[in-house]
């Protein structure tokens, strides 16, 4: 990634936004790098815009630090913090053609008109707009408008670039094609980027870091690699890719699936107390035919769904909790999977086996 020059770091300490009695934010913290791309991911009501607009400066929290670089920033206005955002709802000018709202950041800054006709259209080239300039915006997709929005907020070199779920109002297919697209833009960039989703395969698809928030706090600041195979508590691990919870037993050192001991990886042991295995269809296998050193979980199948890609197994483990496998349609070819009434076994490598506490109830 070519870091901007002029990027910097942000360092959120210790944010708190309350509403009357109920906190938005708690008392939130992050450092994030020059030139990184960091994604707030949370549920809704979690506090996900809250703390954008924290950044942004259209809230100022109760308490905390905001700091752009080495300067404090909680005080400032928004026009002040050098900052381009993209929303949702693209929150175009829709009297004006689109070289008229990606124009419009340079025109309240005083800049020259050929200045902003030549950056106009540097922007427009950088989001895969080259020569629509002339067009109404009305008269555009809602691809080709969250493109005019994006190149709004990139035109005038912002430091920090902000994005509240800017492509929500977008079909599947053009989102996912819009992911690659931002994620390419940024590192050519290097703007330190904060974006805002509740989508977690578009956090993991886009992100260097992933902060995941949970009623105002971070639940977990990770890679999107780390978050996905390790997981630091339920929470996380449900709300990120698809999760089953067995519960487990924890003594001397060693963590019980009913009555065997689990094999878990190479320096990695369980948390003291109750815990819960964290099952994950695609990485179950069926244990005939799978290696030797798995964990073994025992069950009957209770359903099969194809499902194009994959077949979904539905499981009843032999202690009564439901859990799923998934099989590739290409394997699944190869062998017979099991029908719905049968027993199965199936296979765990203690890479992927991965315990969390069990919180205790509310
Ligand atoms: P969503 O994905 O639904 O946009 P979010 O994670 O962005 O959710 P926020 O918009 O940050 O959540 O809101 C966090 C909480 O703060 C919510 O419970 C919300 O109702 C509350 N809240 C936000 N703004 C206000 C306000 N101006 N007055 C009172 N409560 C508010």
């Amino acid at each position: 990634m070519t870091v901007s020059r002029s990027a910097p770091t942000v360092t959120i300490r210790e944010v708190t936004k309350t509403y009357g009695r109920f906190r938005a934010l708690d008392a939130v913290s992050l450092d994030i790098a020059a030139g990184e791309f960091v994604t707030l991911l949370g549920p809704s009501g979690s506090g996900k815009t809250t703390l954008l607009m924290v950044l942004a400066g259209f809230v100022r929290p109760d308490s905390g630090s905001i700091r752009f670089g080495e300067t404090e920033m909680v005080l400032e206005p928004p026009h002040r913090r050098d900052i381009g955002i993209v929303f949702q709802n693209y929150a175009l000018f829709p009297h004006m053609t689109v070289a008229g709202n990606v124009g419009y950041p340079l025109r309240l800054r005083r800049v020259g008109k050929s200045e902003i006709a030549r950056r106009v259209e540097e922007a427009l080239a950088l989001v895969q707009l080259q020569g629509y300039g002339e067009r109404r915006v009305d008269q555009l997709s809602g691809g080709q408008k969250q493109r005019v929005a994006l190149a709004r907020a990139i035109v005038f070199e912002p430091r920090i670039l902000l994005m509240d779920e800017p492509l929500s109002a977008l079909d599947k297919k053009l989102r996912e094609q819009m992911q690659i697209e931002i994620r390419q833009l940024h590192e050519r960039l290097g703007i330190t980027t904060v974006y805002v989703t509740h989508d977690q395969r578009e956090a993991l698809t886009m992100s260097d870091r992933i902060a995941v928030i949970d009623q105002g706090r971070f639940a977990q600041i990770d890679t999107p690699d780390r978050l996905y195979e390790r997981p630091a508590n339920r929470f996380v691990a449900d709300f990120v890719g698809e999760s089953h919870f067995l519960p487990v037993t924890v003594a001397d050192g060693s963590a019980r699936l009913g009555d065997r001991i689990l094999r878990l990886a190479d320096g990695v042991r369980p948390p003291s107390g109750a815990a819960l295995l964290v099952v994950r269809p695609e990485k179950l296998d069926l244990a005939e035919g799978a290696g030797e050193g798995l964990n073994r979980i025992e069950g009957t199948v209770e359903g099969s769904v194809y499902q194009g890609e994959s077949f979904l197994l539905q499981v009843r483990t032999s202690d009564g909790n439901r859990i799923a496998m998934r099989q590739p349609t290409r394997r699944a070819a190869l062998r017979r999977l099991p029908q719905p009434g049968e027993p199965v076994a199936l296979a765990l490598h203690p890479d992927d086996t991965i315990l969390v506490a069990a919180e205790p109830a509310p």
